[in-house]
C-alpha cells in the first residue's frame, strides 16, 4: 500500500450539488502550499508511529491546519473547478477539491484514529503465559507451527480487536457518514465512486463475475493446499490453521533474506535504474516489535525522500513486499510533474498498478529461472502453484470485501446484522465457513482502499501484456522498458487507472487479462 495523508483513506466528497452561499475568496497557491505542508507532516508522523511505535500525533497536526478543514474553502474550490474550462487545470482543482473535503472528514475522526493507532502500537497481550506485542501477533500466527499456540494467538488477536478497537472503528464509520450527510451525500461509497469516476454497481457486478469465474480453480487449489499441509480437506480446517495454507515454508530456503536486496538492485539495474544512485529511496527492513507489520511506502517528499518500511516475515513474502513497495517508491522518486495535486493526490489505483507489476515478477517463471531462484523445475512448478493460490485468495478476499464495505458504509444495519453480512461475504470468497466474523467485521474495513488493489490487479495484467509485447518476455532486462516505466512514473498520479489503461493502448480496465493469466497459470503448473 501507499500511506496516505488521510488516515481514514477518504480523499473527499463532492459538494458540486450543494447550494452555495456567498463564498469568500481564497488564494489557491497558499492553500496548496498549506495542504502540501500538512501532508508532509502527517506522513512523517505516520512514519514515526509505524516505524518506531511513537505516539500518534495526527490530531495535533490536524488542529494546526484547521484553516484547510473549511467547508467554505472546499465549496470555493468546487466552484472554481466547475467553471474551469482547461481540462488539466480542472483536473487539478478536482483533486484538490476532493482532498480538502476529505480533510474536513479527517479532522472529525483524527482523535479516534490516534486512539486506535496508539492502542495497537503499545498494547501487549498475554498468550500462553507469555507477553506478546499486539503488532507481533499476526507475524507470530503466520509462522507458528504448533496448532494449539496458533489457536491462542488467533484468539488473542481477535478478542483484542473485538473488545478494544472494533467499537472505535464503528464510531469512525458512523462519524464519517454523519459528516458526509451534512453535505447531502448518503455515504462514503457514493463519494468514492464519484471521486474515482467509477460506477460501483457495475464494478460490483464485475467482481461477482470474477468470483464465479475463479470459484472452481480456487476450490481445487484450497483443497490441494489443505491436503498437502494438513492431510485433510479444506472443510476440516480451523480458522487459526488457515494461514498455514499460504505460508509455504518449504520454499523459504529458495528466498534467503540476504539475497533479497541484491536481487532488487540487480533487477532494477537490468531496467537501467541504479538504486545506489537514487538517494531519494530508503529501505528499512529491520525487525522491531513496535513496528507496524503492514509494509508501506511513505513519500515524505516526492522525488527527494521516499521511505520503504517493512517488517520481515521470512520467505518469498518479504521479496514480494519489497518489490511491491519499490513500485510505489519508484513512482514517487521519479515523479517530475511539478504540481502538488498530481504528485500527492488522485487515485491510488495507478500507483498500486506499478507496485503489482514489480511484485508480479516473483510469480513469473522466466524471472525465477533466469535468476536461479528455484532451479528444480518440479519445485518451481509447485511454488508457482502456491503463488497462484495466494494471489487468488487475495483478489477474492478484496472482491468480497468490496461488497461488504458497500453495506457497512451505507449504514442502517445493526451490529449483529453487519457481523452476519461480513460472514456471508467472506464465505463467498473463501468457500468455507468463517468461525469468528465478530473479529474482523470492523477491523477489515479499509474504506474502499481495496478498489485500488482490484483495479491494479486487472490493470497490471494489461500493463504486463504491453511490456511483453514491446520489450520481450524478459522486459525487466530491458533499459528501454525502464525508460518506458520512468515515463509513466514521471506523471505521478496525474493519470487515473482508466486513463493509464488508455495511455498504454488499452481501451479500458478489463479483468479479462488478469483472469486469463490466472487460468493459464492454473493449467501450466500442474
Ligand atoms: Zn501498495
Amino acid at each position: 500500500m501507499r500511506r496516505t495523508g488521510l488516515v481514514a483513506l477518504i480523499l473527499g466528497l463532492s459538494l458540486g450539488c450543494c447550494t452555495f452561499g456567498c463564498s469568500p475568496r481564497y488564494d489557491l497557491e497558499v492553500v496548496r502550499a498549506r495542504a502540501e505542508e500538512m501532508v508532509t507532516r502527517i506522513l512523517e508522523a505516520l512514519y514515526n508511529t509505524d516505524a518506531r511505535g511513537e505516539p500518534s500525533t495526527l490530531a495535533d497536526i490536524a488542529a494546526e491546519y484547521e484553516d484547510l478543514a473549511d467547508p467554505a474553502l472546499a465549496r470555493y474550490v468546487g466552484k472554481q473547478r466547475d467553471r474551469e474550462t482547461d481540462p488539466r487545470a480542472r483536473k487539478r482543482l478536482d483533486y484538490l477539491f476532493f482532498d480538502l473535503v476529505g480533510t474536513i472528514v479527517y479532522e472529525k475522526v483524527a482523535p479516534l484514529s490516534d486512539e486506535i493507532a496508539n492502542l495497537e502500537a503499545t498494547s501487549v497481550v498475554r498468550v500462553g503465559g507469555e507477553d506478546v506485542a499486539y503488532r507481533d501477533l499476526g507475524i507470530r500466527l503466520f509462522n507458528e507451527t504448533e496448532s494449539a499456540l496458533r489457536e491462542s494467538l488467533y484468539m488473542a488477536q481477535g478478542r483484542f480487536d473485538a473488545a478494544r478497537t472494533n467499537p472505535l472503528r464503528a464510531e469512525v464509520v458512523r462519524l464519517e457518514r454523519e459528516e458526509l450527510r451534512e453535505y447531502g451525500y448518503p455515504d462514503l461509497s457514493v463519494v468514492e465512486a464519484e471521486r474515482r469516476h467509477l460506477d460501483f454497481g457495475a464494478f460490483d457486478d464485475q467482481l461477482t463475475g470474477l468470483l464465479d469465474d475463479t470459484r472452481e480453480m480456487y476450490w481445487d487449489l484450497s483443497n490441494e493446499a489443505s491436503e498437502r499441509v494438513f492431510g485433510v480437506a479444506v472443510t476440516e480446517l480451523r480458522d487459526y490453521d488457515r494461514g498455514r495454507l499460504f505460508r509455504g515454508p518449504e520454499f523459504d530456503r529458495h528466498f534467503p533474506p540476504e539475497r533479497m536486496r541484491p536481487l532488487m538492485e540487480q533487477t532494477l539495474a537490468g531496467m537501467g535504474i541504479d538504486l545506489a544512485a537514487l538517494p531519494a529511496v530508503s529501505i528499512d527492513d529491520e525487525d522491531r516489535p513496535e513496528k507496524e507489520p503492514r509494509a508501506a511506502s511513505y513519500a515524505v517528499k516526492p522525488g527527494k525522500d521516499v521511505r520503504i518500511l517493512m517488517k520481515p516475515l521470512g520467505g518469498v513474502a518479504d521479496y514480494e513486499t519489497l518489490f511491491h513497495e519499490m513500485g510505489h517508491a519508484l513512482n514517487d522518486a521519479f515523479v517530475t510533474v511539478p504540481e502538488y495535486e498530481f504528485q500527492r493526490l488522485g487515485d491510488y489505483g495507478t500507483t498500486e498498478t506499478y507496485a503489482f507489476v514489480l511484485e508480479g515478477l516473483l510469480s513469473n517463471p522466466v524471472f525465477l529461472e533466469k535468476n536461479g531462484l528455484i532451479s528444480d523445475p518440479a519445485v518451481r512448478k509447485a511454488f508457482l502453484r502456491q503463488q497462484l493460490f495466494d494471489d487468488l485468495a487475495g483478489v477474492r478476499y478484496y472482491a468480497a470485501l468490496f461488497g461488504y464495505e458497500l453495506l457497512l458504509h451505507r449504514g442502517g444495519l445493526a451490529d449483529e446484522e453487519l457481523v452476519s453480512a461480513y460472514r456471508e461475504h467472506m464465505e463467498r470468497a473463501r468457500l468455507v465457513p468463517l468461525e469468528h466474523p465478530e473479529f474482523g467485521y470492523m477491523s477489515s474495513n479499509e474504506d474502499f482502499y481495496g478498489v485500488n488493489y482490484l483495479e491494479a490487479w486487472f490493470l497490471a495484467a494489461q500493463l504486463r501484456g504491453v511490456l511483453r509485447e514491446r520489450f520481450g518476455v524478459e522486459w525487466w532486462t530491458s533499459p528501454e522498458a525502464g525508460e518506458f516505466m520512468k515515463g509513466l512514473w514521471a506523471l505521478g498520479a496525474e493519470l487515473s487507472p482508466a486513463e493509464l489503461a488508455q495511455k498504454i493502448g488499452c481501451e479500458r480496465i478489463d479483468p479479462a487479462a488478469y483472469v486469463e493469466e490466472l487460468q493459464a497459470a492454473y493449467a501450466a503448473y500442474r
